[in-house]
């Protein structure tokens, strides 16, 4: 992962949204070799056959826009966490930061946070896990909010404040019943007596739900009963947060002051994609390609891969695509999913191995060794990221996060 601030100027101008936004804000070193010289996605890989990741800057800002309508146009945190679902830090951010609506960026590692300051990123951004000893100088310096999510925080935050520093923006992290992170509901407000609130520099609340409809509503429930008893015993916990993708689309009474979501913005529905697709479209923004590097005709009774799951019962033929299961692509695929060459659809066949995947084309050598193949992506439904999710029996989650992050992104 190219996470230089040369590598993030250069991405944002081939989006197209150059730095507009971005040097109103920051004013960048010169750039010996920057964004003019930056040459086009096509240009770049035209004679590449190892894989790449495409990620569509109209598809990030038209998600946006989506989810912020779907939301009431409240302000959106763009959760990019784990490489930006998949996508590319850099890439993603060059898009999203100068956007009017989102009002900053949510991650759970230290390290992803960091990398957003070194890349550029002026708006707030918030670190949604905890961070050790090692890091936290480093994070109030670079202006990260941090998260009160255990009875230590206070301790944690305050180690990491120089002494004649300002104290960093915090957020509670609240939990109403799903168990994984953040202070249990029922005894935030005996802690928030304890601490100091004030010092602490605490401005707002968030919670995440289990998306499991009916217990979401008592969570919510918890939630806005804690703010409550939170203003009666005199703090004010400040803007208040909770819903993620899902509550986005199937939770309007969830959207409070911001919403907070993920893979909505990078184009795959969260829950239930028949559903919710007739809330509002999404548009995929990813795109997993490589070119054919190899076409055979098999005899009958060839077979192809490891365990010879399949044998060709006719004169087959059929093409390899150099990506594996290392790269992201399921294993799985072999039970249905299929990948685009020039505009046709091919089943996958065989085994998904760590480099390589095969497909029929069948009777017709319907492909060449060159010819661009999408196993995610935009082109065509069946390769849409819920698409390939129902097809291997995987989520739509696993197939963007488990996109290899040494894979090269282009913005398109
Ligand atoms: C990942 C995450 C989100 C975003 O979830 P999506 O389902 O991708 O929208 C929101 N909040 C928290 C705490 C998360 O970990």
């Amino acid at each position: 992962m190219d996470l230089t601030r040369r590598h993030f100027l250069a991405t944002a101008a081939l989006a197209g949204t150059g730095p507009i936004g971005l040097s109103a804000r920051i004013s960048f070193p010169s750039v010996p070799d920057g964004p003019g010289s930056v040459e086009p996605a096509r240009t770049v890989f035209a004679q590449r056959f190892d894989p790449w990741v495409e990620v569509s800057a109209d598809a990030l800002r038209r998600n946006l826009a989506t989810v912020a309508r779907l939301a009431g146009s409240r302000p959106v945190l763009a959760v990019v966490k784990n490489n930006a679902y998949g996508l590319g830090l850099a890439e993603v951010a060059s898009v999203l930061e100068p956007l009017e609506g989102v009002a900053g960026f949510a991650v759970v590692k230290a390290e992803a946070a960091l990398g957003l300051r070194k890349l550029g990123v002026g708006k707030p951004i918030l670190l949604m896990g905890v961070f050790g000893d090692d890091v936290g100088p480093d994070l109030v310096r670079s202006r990260i909010d941090l998260v009160l999510a255990t009875e230590d925080a206070p301790e944690r935050i305050r180690r990491a404040v120089r002494q004649d520093g300002p104290p960093p923006s915090t957020q509670l992290y609240v939990d109403t019943g799903m168990g994984r992170m953040g202070l249990p509901y029922h005894r935030v407000v005996a802690l928030l007596r304890d601490w100091d609130p004030d010092a602490l520099g605490l401005s707002g609340a968030f919670m995440a739900f289990t998306e499991d409809p009916e217990f979401d509503r008592e969570q919510l429930q918890r939630f806005l009963r804690l703010s409550e008893e939170a203003t009666a015993a005199g703090v004010e916990l400040g803007s208040l947060h909770a819903a993620s993708s899902n509550g986005v689309f199937n939770f309007p009474e969830s959207h409070l002051d911001l919403v907070r979501p993920g893979i909505a913005l990078f184009g795959a529905y969260p829950s239930n994609p028949s559903r919710e697709r007739q809330i509002a479209e999404l548009s995929p923004a990813v795109s997993l390609r490589a070119r054919v590097v190899r076409v055979e005709r098999l005899r009958a009774g060839d077979s192809v891969s490891y365990g010879r799951n399949y044998v060709a019962h006719a004169p087959t033929w059929v093409a390899t695509v150099p990506v594996g299961h290392t790269d992201g692509y399921p294993r799985s695929a072999v039970e249905g999913a299929r990948v685009r060459i020039n505009e046709r659809l091919y089943p996958v066949i065989g085994a998904v191995s760590a480099s390589h995947t095969i497909v029929e084309l069948g009777e017709e050598a319907g492909a060449q060794v060159g010819d661009v193949a999408t196993l995610v992506g935009w082109d065509d439904e069946a390769i849409f990221p819920n698409a390939v999710a129902e097809a291997t029996g995987a989520s739509a989650y696993d197939i963007l996060m488990h996109l290899n992050p040494t894979l090269p992104r282009v913005l398109v």
